[in-house]
């Protein structure tokens, strides 16, 4: 068996040390997720590991671990920027950043959105952020201009200050409900859920012909069984003398409600915001794509395991994923924690019962691109509910209207 002198032992021992600080030291120049395929922790990590534990050198160990690099882990992740902290990162299995917000383009040239996202908020700080990721001419304004189409009419948004355009037999039934509701309730007893929540609010008459029917369809759980919690500012509390007014002169009323003016890229799509975002955040710290799709949650050890079998360790974990996938999750890592202590207060089983048991719904969108222009009467036109049953989809964009680049020169996207 060949030996190795001790001098020439060591001076390999100090060659492999120089290199590895030389490779620390330099790898913020390294391409982003270079230095995580490799299971290089930062440096101060590595030398942990060199020194004392040698068993676990390969399992990256982060303060904070944020998974979902949507619009909530991304935020997270500035946040711990703008607080100097250093060891985290954030795993999406996605290729883009972006999650539900991001957006793409298609080879004919057109950008979609899932969805058609708006960007309206009063939070300083939020604003900010969106300037910090497109600078304030990269925005086009628009002013809202949307439309509920109930029985061949189109009624401006919001519906209940426009019931005016409605067909006689609907507009006195919405009106009814509205007076008597004004007259039962000057206070509304508080709502148990979303079904009661709009009926106190708008009177039966508006709640069976649009509110109900439009949220069955895009909810697709009855309202009754939804909580009201979240409704907060977005729905416009009722004016009757307002409406009657409105009512009387034939006027529409659409200034209402905290996106009556919102802001979109001028590029990129809603997505756009958050790749820009992504690529603001330090180097090698968002990590992108099928191999870094969670799998498992050890809430035990504060282990994670991605797909592909790769470990990380962390001390604080941040979710953004859908709470049934982290449920299940946690049920795959608590399997693997069995005789591990302590125990947590779910096992494996009940983590699955409560997955089970969420209820949530999904939805297709679809893209049309077209060759040609706008029509005239949707020529400024944002977005256009449908709550009527026999028509399939709930909701249209006139996509293109929102940015020019949404669409190829001569192009219309919806
Ligand atoms: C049709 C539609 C229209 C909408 N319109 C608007 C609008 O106009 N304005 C607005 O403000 N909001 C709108 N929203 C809501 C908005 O899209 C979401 O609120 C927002 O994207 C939520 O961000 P998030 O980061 O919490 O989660 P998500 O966007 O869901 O991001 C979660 C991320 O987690 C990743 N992930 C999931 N599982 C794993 C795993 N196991 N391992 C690693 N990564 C994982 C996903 O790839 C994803 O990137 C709309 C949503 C839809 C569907």
């Amino acid at each position: 068996m060949a030996s190795v002198d001790p001098p020439i032992a060591s001076s390999y021992f100090f060659f492999i040390l120089l290199w590895l600080t030389l490779f620390y030291a330099f790898s913020p120049l390294l391409p982003p997720s270079f230095l995580f395929l490799f299971g290089l922790p930062p440096l101060s990590h590595h030398i942990c590991a060199l020194l004392s534990m040698p068993v676990q050198a390969t399992m990256l160990s982060f303060d904070v671990v944020i998974i979902g690099a949507g619009p909530t882990g991304l935020g997270a992740a500035l946040r711990l920027t703008e607080r100097n902290r250093t060891s985290w990162c954030v795993l999406d299995g996605s290729d883009v950043a972006g999650g539900l917000s991001r957006s793409v383009k298609d080879d004919h040239g057109f950008t979609w959105d899932i969805g058609g996202h708006v960007i309206f908020s009063h939070y300083q700080y939020y604003d900010d952020v969106m300037e910090l990721a497109i600078d304030a001419s990269g925005w086009n304004v628009h002013q809202r201009e949307s439309y509920v189409y109930v029985a061949g009419a189109w009624v401006p948004y919001p519906f209940q200050n426009n019931i005016h355009r409605l067909p006689t037999e609907l507009r006195e039934e919405c009106l009814g409900g509205l007076e008597r509701l004004t007259e039962a309730h000057a206070h509304p007893p508080a709502a148990l859920n979303f079904e009661q929540w709009f009926t106190n609010q708008f009177g039966e008459g508006i709640a069976r012909v649009f509110m109900r029917p439009y949220n069955t369809k895009l909810w697709t759980v009855p309202p009754s069984a939804m909580s009201c919690a979240w409704v907060g500012e977005r729905v416009a509390q009722i004016d009757l003398a307002q409406i009657k007014q409105n009512m009387a002169r034939g006027e529409d009323d659409v200034g209402w409600g905290p996106n009556a003016t919102f802001r979109f890229p001028k590029e990129g799509g809603t997505g756009g915001i958050y790749r820009a975002l992504a690529s603001r955040l330090p180097r090698g710290r968002v990590h992108l794509g099928p191999e870094h799709r969670v799998v498992a949650v050890d809430p035990v050890r504060k282990v994670l395991t991605l797909r592909g079998g790769r470990q990380l360790r962390y001390t604080a974990l941040l979710s953004s994923i859908p709470l049934d996938e982290l449920l299940r999750a946690l049920a795959v890592g608590l399997e693997s924690a069995t005789g591990a202590a302590p125990h947590p207060p779910l096992d494996a089983a009940t983590c699955r019962l409560l997955a089970d048991k969420l209820d949530f719904s999904s939805t297709h969108i679809v893209g049309l691109g077209m060759r040609g222009t706008v029509p005239s009467f949707l020529k400024t036109a944002c977005w256009l509910y449908f709550p009527e049953s026999h028509i399939c989809f709930y909701r249209a964009t006139v996509f293109s209207n929102y940015a020019e680049r949404n669409a190829p020169e001569g192009g219309v996207g919806a």
